[in-house]
């Protein structure tokens, strides 16, 4: 029953086809454990080199280098993401500048700065597009989401798997960029998972199977565990997580503290039950409905929008934002999703203008397909306080992350 997945994600390991009961019932899950979920960790891959790449397909031959400049002289800084290229010569996040370039020379490598701006508006797409699919996402970060499918697929693999394949085809034909997914019973397999198999991954853990997964795996790929972290770790003859979980609690306990201790021992074990917290992120605010029947009738979608338009305008209010951005979400009869945007030249919090702009956005997708809507959404985003910079700086400076 397994399938190889096609071009997009051929990477694809970890298949299993055995459903998710069928695995309880075959003992594979002990009652008391960690309820059943079935989760989904998406990681848009070399995310800001990726960006680049997009609207100048050249770079993607060259070593590209994304830089954090810091301002001090012309080469201070580090690397922030760098392509594929560049990673196989050992140019990776985090590198200075000048070493990049030192590793580089000759390679006629491309040193570009962090454009943000155009990242976020790639990142609020992808966002929406997971959002058109999956009513629980929680954006984790500029390029990762987890996503809780355990509802939708029934704790079905196959189907999750169908699902997180469905993902991936929608955001490399919309925004094309790719993506790796991990599908696990937590959010800790599931990250781990979608780092397993990159670029362009699909790893499916199934429940059972999160302890095997993981046991062979050094610590530092179980989220928290830096480099400092795992060299004390190795220092106590703990390389693998499977060393950690087998360790004794009170041992690690009496190193850590308990918070941690207790959290590497069940992390560890493939246990975690951290949920997804529905969140898009302040950068966005969306809502989507589905249509009572499938249509194409703007007549029939209008008051739809209209109670879509009011619910967001009364939301940025109560928030104190304006949005210079206005989207359209629209998930197709055949479940495909698409996202228009459009970006005004200034900051509004104008409820005609999400009227205004969602309706002729509708009209521009409708144009572009014969296919019935049977979601509709709208989007806000590039949020800015309506007065003030607080709201800004508590929640738009992230710590840089490394795409
Ligand atoms: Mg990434």
């Amino acid at each position: 029953m397994d399938q190889t997945v096609s071009d997009a994600c051929g990477l694809e390991r970890h298949i299993s086809s055995i459903s998710f009961w069928q695995a309880v019932s075959a003992g594979g899950f002990k009652s008391g454990e960690d309820p059943l979920r079935m989760i989904l960790h998406c990681d848009l891959d070399y995310f800001f080199a990726q960006c680049e790449e997009l609207s100048n397909p050249g770079l993607s031959t060259k070593p590209l280098v994304i830089c954090a400049y810091s301002g001090r002289t012309e080469d201070s800084g580090v690397v922030s993401t760098a392509n594929y290229v560049a990673r196989k010569l050992r140019v990776n996040s985090g590198l200075p500048i000048i070493q990049a370039k030192k590793i580089l020379e000759g390679s006629n490598a491309t040193y570009l700065p962090i454009d943000r701006p155009r990242y976020e508006s790639i990142s609020d797409r992808v966002m929406a597009i997971f959002s058109a699919h999956v009513g629980i996402v929680e954006k984790a970060s500029i390029d990762e989401a987890y996503l809780d499918i355990t509802e939708q697929v029934q704790l079905d693999l196959t189907e999750g798997r169908n699902l997180a394949q469905s993902l991936k085809r929608d955001i490399r034909r919309e925004e094309g960029l790719s993506c790796s997914i991990g599908l696990g019973a937590n959010k800790v397999v599931a990250k781990i998972a979608s780092g397993f198999v990159k670029p362009d991954g699909l790893t499916i853990v199934p429940s059972y199977q999160s302890a095997e997964f993981l046991s062979p795996l050094p610590v530092d790929k179980l989220p928290g565990i830096g480099k400092k972290t795992q060299e004390r770790l190795r220092g106590m003859h703990l390389e693998t997580i499977g060393d950690l979980a087998k360790s004794n609690i009170q041992y690690i306990t009496a190193a850590f503290g308990k918070k941690m201790g207790t959290y590497f021992h069940l992390a560890s074990r493939g246990m975690d039950k951290d949920p997804v917290r529905p969140r898009l992120g302040p950068e966005q605010l969306s809502r989507i409905v589905t249509l009572k029947e499938n249509s194409r009738d703007t007549d029939m979608i209008s008051p739809e929008l209209e109670d879509l338009a009011q619910d967001l305008h009364a939301k940025a209010l109560k928030h104190g934002l304006q949005f210079r951005s206005v989207g359209i979400i629209a998930v197709l009869e055949n479940l495909v999703a698409k996202t228009r945007t459009k970006t005004l030249d200034q900051p509004t919090s104008s409820i005609d203008i999400i009227r205004g702009s969602s309706t002729e956005l509708l009209r521009t997708l409708l144009e572009e397909t014969d296919l019935q809507i049977r979601r509709v959404g709208i989007q806000l985003s590039n949020l800015t306080p309506t007065t003030g910079q607080t709201f800004l700086a508590e929640f738009m400076e992230r710590p840089p992350s490394t795409p």
